[in-house]
């Protein structure tokens, strides 16, 4: 045997040919395989691993799936968190997702053969959960539907807007640049704090294409505050569009001064958008709902069909609608006391040198829903050291950071996830 461990190095080919990399060539694809071969051939040729081993390194190295996109679980207490995609799909949706993912009857009427209405199933079902709306549209998510309507609306027109309302949803974007991307002209009325009907009235004119009301929902003003109610703003005449954000289709009472669709609409206003993976606990999308006339119009308008949404989209939004209630609403409404016994059995399952205890703790609805508002939950504390190997198991651990501790908050973790939680503190208690 050669010295040089270079040229023991097995070819590339030879590697490839072990069975499980053919296996994994047809899951995961040749590129993917191929780079998990060449990182253990270099490895051993910086002697890190005996070229005998390449074969053994390249399998371990393989991904886990053909997509970087990996699950994890959200021990964060914030039940929607945008950095982890918002809402978790029900089973349902999921299961929809997958049915439709291959052909499907998106837009086929099976029963005549001619073309069909696109998602006629999806809009059926959301327009059946908000009879007041006279028709419904969905697309991307809301800040499309913002689009959507502001060129069909206010192109080379006003939108009249509180100064108490000019919002930046995250990550720098904002919903009067979004709007004024648009060609519409913004109008800005009343002051941060307070704005009555009456400066809505005074800014209207000729030019005004709709009056827009938008929900804070990621922070709050408090103290002096004044705003116009939905159905004052009704009575002035130009069309009213609500962004109420989180998408609740009807009024909850665990979530007070969240906005909801119907109430929306009864009040008065023409047009409501709102997103779908918020609060509804769907798919990303933007939901429209209101008057007929006014939503045929956004649907026909040309910037429509670049904001529209796959099949896949409808499927999990029907689900969403017509299934079992999905993961969001069951965190929303998880009983303290039942997390606090369910953290308590897990803090039993770990081992002592995990040095951890069953804390109270605070979730919040995050992702731009009910701000300010505290949930009364229950976390697994642990060192704060922690946190890292927890992000670096399988699947990773998303935790909590305060007061120099680690949190795990576990109205957010599914209950049928609780092995895996246990499991990835083992293991992280392991390797610190
Ligand atoms: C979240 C939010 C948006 C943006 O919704 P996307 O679906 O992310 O585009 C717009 N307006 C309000 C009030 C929101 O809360």
């Amino acid at each position: 045997m050669s010295a040089d461990p270079r040229s023991r190095m097995p070819r590339t080919d030879a590697v490839l040919a072990d069975p499980r990399l053919v296996a994994a060539v047809g899951t995961l694809g040749k590129g993917l395989v191929l780079s998990a071969v060449r990182s253990a051939q270099e490895r051993a040729r910086r002697s890190e691993i005996p070229p005998e081993d390449v074969v053994e390194a390249a399998v371990a190295g393989l991904p886990d799936s053909a997509t970087s996109l990996r699950r994890v679980l959200n021990a964060t207490g914030v039940v929607v968190h945008t950095n982890l995609g918002r809402a978790p799909l029900s089973a349902a949706a999921v299961r929809a997702m997958s049915a439709a993912a291959g052909n499907t009857d998106v837009e086929l009427d099976l029963a005549s053969g001619l073309r069909g209405t696109r998602g006629k199933g999806a809009l059926s079902a959301l327009a059946a959960a908000v009879p007041e709306a006279g028709a419904v549209h969905v697309v991307n998510n809301c800040a499309s539907a913002l689009v959507l309507v502001a060129t069909a609306v206010a192109q080379n027109k006003e939108i009249v807007i509180s100064r108490g309302e000019l919002v930046e949803i995250g990550d720098g974007f904002r919903i009067p640049e979004l709007l004024g991307s648009t060609g519409a002209r913004m109008v800005e009325v009343g002051t941060t704090n307070r704005t009555t009907v009456s400066d809505y009235r005074d800014a209207l004119g000729p030019e005004t294409g709709c009056i827009l009301k938008v929900h804070p929902s990621n922070f709050t003003v408090r103290g002096f505050t004044a705003e116009a109610a939905i159905h004052e703003l009704a009575s002035l005449g130009p069309p009213v569009v609500a962004d109420i954000g989180s998408g609740l289709l009807t009024a909850d009472p665990r979530l007070p001064g969240e906005p909801d669709a119907s109430s929306t609409l009864r009040a008065g206003a023409d047009l409501v958008v709102a997103s779908g993976d918020k609060l509804l606990g769907g798919p990303q999308c933007g939901l429209i709902l209101g008057d007929e006339a006014l939503v045929h119009r956004l649907r026909r308008h040309p910037i429509a069909r670049a904001l529209r949404v796959d099949k896949l989209t409808l499927a999990a939004l029907e689900a969403t609608l017509q299934g079992p209630r999905p993961p969001v609403r069951e965190m929303l409404e998880a009983d303290p006391t039942e997390l606090r016994a369910r953290a308590e059995r897990l803090l039993d399952q770990l081992p002592d040198s995990t040095k951890a205890e069953v804390v109270p703790s605070e979730s919040v609805v995050g992702g731009g829903g009910a701000p300010g508002q505290v949930l009364e939950s229950a976390a697994i504390s642990v060192p704060v050291a922690l946190a890292e190997p927890l992000r670096h198991s399988r699947p990773p651990v998303v935790a909590r950071v305060e007061d120099d501790r680690c949190l795990l908050d576990l109205r957010t973790v599914d209950p049928g996830d609780d092995e895996r939680l246990v499991a990835a503190l083992c293991q992280a208690v392991e390797e610190g």
